[in-house]
């Protein structure tokens, strides 16, 4: 059996000497990286666990490209390219074919989005997968040159203003229909909510695409409500959603039904697609910009002000108000709120 060393060689080592900015791979007890001229770092991590955030059983592959795309989804979520990554591993034991199968997932989607595997760690115990990405952004400087807060164009959560469109990518829901479907023993990797589930795909040119048209965004990794209610926290605004305008497709009806479906896309998670708010002066160029990497546009919502101190995010079906009962909505009765952020 392959000791560690070997076992990191053969799979997580790459060629990296035309990778932008890696002065020394992996292999030292650094690895040395040199950012670009003019741009400034975005930096993230997140740990998926076995059994916690993904079925252990699931193809190895599927779990080393889904490992790797929640962690560019938050690049994407910013509006950064990608640029490097640290893999730390930790395995319950050596599985040759498990690793290949990993390292193919991870890497395919590595390539592809041009970030580059600079180094990392393994050790034993129970399966988890921990990876920081880093990626660039521009800085700007203003005349004195000191770091303009302003006028970055970065998709923080932050940035929304009254009357802003709330619009989403893609077609969400269909992770979770695959979450279920694998859950009930469902196996066919192509079914295109499984393959949703298993194989995210991370928003990146969106989201760079986007930078400087969206004053806010994040991905959707815990369903619509969830989610927008950070960004009407961060922005001190609130946000109405109508029904009617969820982008649901086809298979998700087919899978859930259409209450099901817009269910999955208002509470479900493991999407990763971007939620973002936007001038609606900017809407056209915005769905231009994403008509190059075949991407849909929908406009689900707005932001506005509120009265009271809470900043939250109502639901419309045909303007009226609704209020969540379990698996479906009725109107809103009064003297009652839902999903409360303060
Ligand atoms: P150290 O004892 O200095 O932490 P390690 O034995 O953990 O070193 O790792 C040796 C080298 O291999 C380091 O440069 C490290 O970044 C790299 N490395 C370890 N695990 C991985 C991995 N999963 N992917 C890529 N590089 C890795
Ligand atoms: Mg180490």
């Amino acid at each position: 059996m392959p000791g560690e060393f070997e076992l990191i060689a053969r799979y997580f080592h790459r060629d990296l000497s035309a990778a932008p900015g890696v002065l020394l791979g992996p292999g030292d007890d650094c690895a040395l990286l040199a950012p670009s001229d003019g741009m400034q770092l975005a930096v993230s991590v997140d740990t998926s666990v076995a059994g916690v955030h993904f079925p252990p059983d699931a193809p190895a592959s599927a779990i080393g490209h889904r490992a790797l795309a929640v962690n560019l989804s938050d690049l994407a979520a910013m509006g950064a390219t990608p640029r490097w990554a640290l893999l730390a591993l930790t395995l319950p034991d050596v599985d040759e074919d498990w690793l290949h199968g990993f390292a193919a997932g991870f890497h395919a989607l590595a390539d592809r989005h041009g970030i580059a595997l600079v180094g990392g760690d393994v050790t034993r115990g129970p399966l988890s997968i921990t990876i920081t990405v880093h990626g660039e952004l521009p800085l700007v400087l203003n005349a004195a040159s000191t770091i303009d807060r302003v006028s970055q164009p970065i998709l923080r959560r932050d940035g929304a203003s009254e009357d802003d469109l709330v619009v989403i990518t893609g077609q969400p829901g269909l992770a979770h229909a695959g979450l279920k479907a694998w859950q009930s023993g469902q196996r066919d990797v192509l079914d295109p909510c499984l393959a949703a589930y298993l194989r995210p795909e991370p928003r990146i040119d969106a989201g760079m695409a986007l930078r400087e048209l969206a004053s806010a965004a994040l991905d959707v990794s815990d369903g619509v409500m969830g989610d927008l209610s950070h960004i009407c926290r961060a922005s001190q605004l609130s946000a109405a959603i109508e029904l009617n305008q969820l982008p649901l497709a086809p298979e998700l009806i087919a899978a859930l039904g259409e209450q099901g479906a817009q269910q999955a896309v208002l509470n479900g998670g493991d999407d990763y697609e971007l939620l973002l708010t936007l001038p609606e002066a900017n809407l056209d160029a915005a769905r231009a910009v994403l008509r190059a990497s075949h991407l849909s546009l929908t406009v689900i919502g707005r932001m506005h002000t509120t009265q009271e101190e809470v900043h939250r995010v109502s639901l419309l079906k045909a303007g009226v108000e609704q209020i969540a009962t379990g698996q479906s909505w009725q109107h809103f009765p009064a003297n009652t709120t839902a999903e409360v952020s303060s």
